[in-house]
């Protein structure tokens, strides 16, 4: 008997054991997280116990723009944060948007998210996260607002830029990696913006309609990655509505998904100027209140919520659990014991920056082989384009970063070639437009001057593609179109120089139908921080191998992607009805038959990687087994480089739509020239569920399912069928 009583006492402390580690929390969970977390919720309970209710209320909205407020006679200090993604955001006055015009604010500047997204290296996303918040350490922010991860739904989203891809898995695996790496300091890792804010168009008033299947499947995968894998601490909820309700109160997203269903325990925090309720947010919604108007007492969380409580109609329980999430986030961040100093602009972020840039540039054609240059050969190159001068790091409306230094195009083919290649450069456009982006008439003496330019150099590369005024938060664009006439400057150099290559700056597909057409050499490069670009010189001239991949896909019109196709981009009487459903992205364009331009994937090497012997351990699973896939991958050319190898999986016979192709695993690996790598990815038979409306479950079919295997989601070399029992 005592021994029956003693091994089922046993058994129930073990299990409470085993699920507290299971459900630990991030940075709670490392070292002995029983004792860890226990000590964080008595050090929260025994400070809420002291605190009176202004106090409490006046933790619950902003009082700066970028801070809001402790509880000093508590030792609980301001909460700070700063903008991410493309770096810590320079210092601004604390109740206004101008530069405060500090000298020690200047931070690395990171590659934008598109670009992150194209190198499909997990590992890259870590060492940003890692440089980002030890950055935001050193600038004593405790909460930084990155990664952005909503889906690329249309190409002319203002925030394509900011954004990682069209693919759910993709953002996934790059959003968990740069969590854990901002959060292996003392910084909260925010995760924007939450959920469904697919475009700029009225963001502060439409309300995306989506189906329940595509919510689960397309837009929400990549935040519960970003909380149950990446254990983010803190979210950001979005500007839209859901379904006719504000994100910032959307009881569904935030209570039930993201609190209950995912376990959620950090704090939401609002878009800035995105709430829009006392009682709503009150009750069933976020945490802090940012970005509002007028004197911060009169906001929605400060005093009208003090009198909402007064008044019975928001409970005080609601506001202490509110209290409990904030001190939670503080006691791992600002409130943190023996937390190192962080540390800005160190060699170390810098590389980051270099290594992101290097392996995120996609080549898109080199029909002559004419890269990588030959300097050897080469005595003359002309660099044209605005693009070839242009800074990135800031533009537009949205975050920027006041960076140490960002070499351009231009600044990395001279650090380069400079000793032994003459390079001149010619303006070739004007990067000058007017309030709807259309650019104002070209000026015709800046091509003539570029082409005269282009006849006496033996090379002429054309930097076009767009800046960060052209593509910016808060608008979309309009048009797919190249901007600032720049189509004309590329025919006018090409037509006078054979050896013309034309690189691509921008960060959201273009109209690149032309110059696919007419071009033999095309490279792709983005907004790609600090080191840009030096590390585009290094593909140009081949130290570096390319190896980025377009994380969307291209169209060779608007009208074949989904959203446009449907006419449900922007929307009609401020809703976005999602009409396309789960078919976003490559989804739409394999299932519907229609030829993309560049297709999601799509990248070229130096080399010629060729795939063969695709096989997976077994032939029949059963639900809740792992599925174990090899390929061998040779590079059969004569330089070293990297491939990603993208796992995709296609539902033979489904009762419901299923897509031609979808995503569901990818490894990047470095093959020297003539050898073979053996590539071994796995994935969970419930990696092939869909999710079933009928009974608001995901569903694994039993049934053929066929693993695709190759080098774009359009090339693939090696197919195999298995059976779920
Ligand atoms: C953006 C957020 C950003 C915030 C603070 C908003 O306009 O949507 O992403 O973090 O401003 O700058």
């Amino acid at each position: 008997m005592k021994t029956k009583f003693f091994t089922t006492f046993s058994l129930a402390i073990l299990t409470v054991f085993c699920i507290t580690v299971a459900k630990g929390n991030g940075p709670l969970s490392k070292g002995n997280p029983i004792s860890k977390e226990t000590k964080i919720e008595t050090k929260i309970d025994s400070l809420l116990h002291l605190m009176t209710l202004e106090e409490k209320i006046a933790m619950l909205h902003a009082n700066g723009t970028f801070t809001s407020a402790g509880v000093k006679r508590l030792g609980i200090p301001d909460f700070t944060s700063a903008d991410g993604p493309l770096g810590v955001r320079e210092e601004i006055v604390r109740d206004g948007w101008a530069a405060a015009n500090w000298t020690s604010d200047s931070a690395t500047f990171f590659p934008n998210g598109s670009a992150l997204a194209a190198t499909w290296n997990p590992k890259l996303a870590f060492r940003y996260g890692e440089a980002m918040g030890e950055e935001a350490h050193a600038r004593k922010k405790d909460m930084l607002l990155a990664p952005a991860i909503n889906i690329t739904r249309t190409p002319l989203g203002g925030r394509t830029f900011e954004y990682m891809s069209e693919d759910p898995f993709l953002n996934g695996r790059l959003a968990v990696a740069a969590i854990q790496g901002i959060q292996t300091r003392p910084v909260a890792a925010c995760v924007k913006h939450f959920a469904l804010n697919n475009q700029e168009t009225e963001r502060g008033m439409v309300s995306v309609e989506v189906s329940e299947r595509a919510l689960r499947e397309i837009y929400l995968p990549a935040f519960k990655a970003a909380i149950e894998e990446g254990h983010a601490l803190t979210v950001m909820a979005a500007y839209n509505k859901f379904r006719g309700v504000y994100c910032a109160e959307n009881d569904y997203l935030l209570n039930k998904i993201l609190r209950g269903e995912w376990d959620f325990k950090g704090l939401v925090v609002s878009d800035w100027g995105g709430v829009h309720s006392t009682i709503g947010t009150g009750n069933t919604g976020l945490e802090i209140e940012m970005g509002s108007s007028g004197s911060y007492d009169k906001w929605y969380m400060a005093t009208p919520l003090l009198d909402a409580v007064k008044a019975g109609k928001v409970s005080m329980a609601a506001i202490d659990a509110k209290v409990v999430r904030i001190l939670r986030v503080m006691l791992q961040t600002s409130m943190k014991e023996n937390a190192p100093a962080g540390e800005l602009n160190t060699a170390k972020h810098y590389k980051a920056a270099y290594d992101i840039a290097s392996e995120s540039i996609v080549l898109l054609k080199n029909d002559k082989q004419l890269l990588p240059l030959n300097s050897t050969k080469i005595k003359s190159i002309a660099v044209i384009g605005d693009n070839a001068t242009r800074l990135f790091a800031s533009g537009g409306f949205g975050a920027g970063v006041k960076t140490k230094y960002e070499i351009t195009a231009l600044k990395g083919l001279e650090n380069k070639l400079g000793k032994s290649v003459s390079i001149q450069f010619a303006q070739g456009y004007t990067a000058k437009m007017d309030r709807q982006k259309k650019a104002i008439a070209a000026d015709p003496k800046l091509i003539t001057a570029a082409v005269e330019l282009a006849k006496k150099s033996d090379v002429a590369i054309v930097f076009i593609g767009s800046n960060r005024s052209y593509e910016e938060e808060s608008i979309d664009r309009s048009t797919l179109e190249l901007p600032f006439n720049e189509q004309a400057l590329v025919n006018a150099v090409t037509a006078v120089n054979p050896n013309t290559i034309v690189v691509v700056i921008a960060a959201a597909p273009y109209d690149l139908n032309e110059i696919k057409k007419n071009n033999h050499t095309i490279v792709w490069s983005w907004f790609n921080g600090s080191e840009g670009g030096n590390a585009l010189a290094d593909v140009l001239t081949g130290k570096t191998n390319p190896s980025g991949k377009f994380p969307f896909t291209f169209p060779v019109k608007l009208e074949d992607s989904p959203a446009h196709a449907l006419k449900t981009f922007p929307g009609e009487n401020h809703i976005a009805d999602y009409k396309e459903g789960i078919l976003v992205g490559y989804r739409w364009f394999d299932t519907k038959k229609i030829e993309p331009l560049y297709c999601f994937g799509y990248g070229l090497s130096y080399t010629i990687f060729a795939y063969s012997a695709l096989t997976t351990n077994k032939e029949v699973y059963n639900k809740g087994e792992k599925i174990f896939v090899t390929v061998k991958v040779k590079n059969v050319g004569n330089m070293t480089g990297k491939e990603i190898v993208q796992l995709y999986v296609s539902h033979l016979k489904s009762a419901v739509l299923q897509p031609e192709k979808e995503l569901r695993n990818f490894q990047k690996v470095m093959i020297d020239a003539g050898k073979e790598s053996l590539v071994k990815m796995e994935l969970n038979v419930t990696d092939l569920a869909y999710f079933d409306e009928t009974s608001n479950k995901w569903v694994v079919e039993p049934g053929t399912y066929k693993i695709m295997v190759g080098t774009s989601s359009k090339e693939i070399s090696q197919t195999v069928e298995i059976t779920i029992k």
